[in-house]
């Protein structure tokens, strides 16, 4: 499904100010809100709509990555949208506090809707989510390169198998709370005022069960090896976050479960260096191939042999382009990038008799003098 504008979802231009996108969702996050529209699923989209769009352009950051490059600007990006992270709206809750901060209801109704994203104890609703684990992948430069399936394996929470995530041991599973009748919580008065907190009964659940499985004590949730393919894409970078959804953590009492985030880290090559799609190497060239020019042969990444022209004339350091030789593009990996050769003259430090004769006859014609004149002081290499 495409995705609307976030500036076309707030319905200010691209140009608004902070203070125009605030109140802009503002005045929508209380036309939309669920506490207003209950059981209005559209309503509930809407809303969820303007707090990503309110997200992403109430954050300078962010928002100048959607500037420049769209959603895929925010793709990897802690927090983007669409990752269904539940560290992802903690900004809009602290802001929507600050923005309605006379409502103080609406703390609730976020937790209840967000599934529990807030850490806090209101957030141990009935269906608090599971959470989001990391995993840390270590692959191969080419790997990374070309891309490839690894099997990894993790320990997560996941449904108990002896409860079938009940969390009941005598099948009978969850009874309504009577305490609070399932609500969760409880109204107390106290002078004045009237305040509401958990339900001491059932913590928060607003169920309880009599007979708590022995296994997972009642949460419906056990410790398991989890085994899963992971695709890595062909020129993921070092340090790029791979979003799974639903590997993480099961929630507790049939709470949905988090995500996975696998952290890629590449491991260097002996002989190539990367920036972005490019790849840097260097290659010995004798002296004369140097000064002669002609054709070589260089050991790509693939380990296949690309022939490479060397210009009459080249000096240390020269870096020349072989085109397309590089690695395949993150989000286009039907082209390739370039692979750069940076030539280093190799010195002979060992002549045969022969060498030496030649080469002295060939110094005493090029008429090399034994006084030197300093080069201009931009090319002193050792201050570089
Ligand atoms: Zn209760
Ligand atoms: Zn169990």
């Amino acid at each position: 499904m495409a995705k609307r504008d976030y500036y076309e979802v707030l319905g200010v231009p691209r140009s608004a100010t902070k203070d125009e996108i605030k109140r802009a969702y503002r005045k929508l996050a209380l036309k939309y809100h669920p506490d207003r529209n209950p059981g209005d699923k559209e309503a509930e989209e809407k809303f969820k709509e303007i707090s990503e769009a309110y997200e992403v352009l109430s954050d300078d950051r962010k928002r100048e990555a959607y500037d420049k490059f769209g959603f895929a600007g925010l793709e990897g990006m802690a927090g983007g949208p669409g990752g269904g992270a539940s560290g992802d709206f903690s900004s809009v809750f602290r802001d929507f506090e600050d923005l309605f901060g006379g409502f103080g209801d609406f703390g609730d109704i976020f937790d209840t809707f967000f599934g529990g994203g807030r850490r806090s104890s209101r957030a141990r609703a009935r269906n608090e989510r599971g959470a989001d684990l990391r995993y840390d992948l270590e692959v191969d430069f080419l790997d990374a390169a070309f891309g490839r399936k690894v099997e990894i394996a993790y320990t997560r929470h996941a449904e108990c198998s002896s409860c079938d995530g009940t969390g009941s041991a005598d099948g009978r599973g969850r009874t309504v709370c009577p305490v609070c009748g399932g609500a969760g919580r409880v109204r107390r008065s106290s002078g004045f005022f009237s305040i509401t907190t958990d339900c001491p009964q059932c913590g928060g659940a607003g169920y309880v069960i009599e007979r708590p499985c022995r296994v997972c004590g009642g949460t419906g949730v056990a410790q398991k090896t989890q085994r899963l393919k992971v695709t890595i894409p062909p020129g993921v970078e070092d340090g790029e976050r791979l979003h799974i959804p639903q590997m993480g953590d099961a929630g507790p009492h049939g709470g949905g479960p988090g995500d996975l985030y696998v952290v890629i880290h590449v491991r260097p090559h002996p002989h190539f260096k990367r920036r972005g799609a490019d790849v840097y190497c260097a290659v010995p060239v004798s002296i004369t191939k140097a000064i002669l020019g002609g054709d070589v042969l260089i050991t790509g990444l693939e380990g296949r042999q690309i022939k490479l022209r060397i210009p009459p004339g080249s000096q240390h350091g020269r870096v020349l382009r072989i085109r397309g030789e590089g690695l395949p593009h993150r989000h286009n990996p039907s082209t390739r990038g370039d692979l750069y050769v940076e030539l280093h003259v190799k010195v002979p430090e060992h002549l045969s008799a022969q060498e030496r004769e030649l080469l002295r006859q060939l110094d005493a014609l090029m008429g090399d003098t034994d006084s030197m004149k300093p080069l201009p002081a931009d090319e002193i290499m050792a201050l570089r």
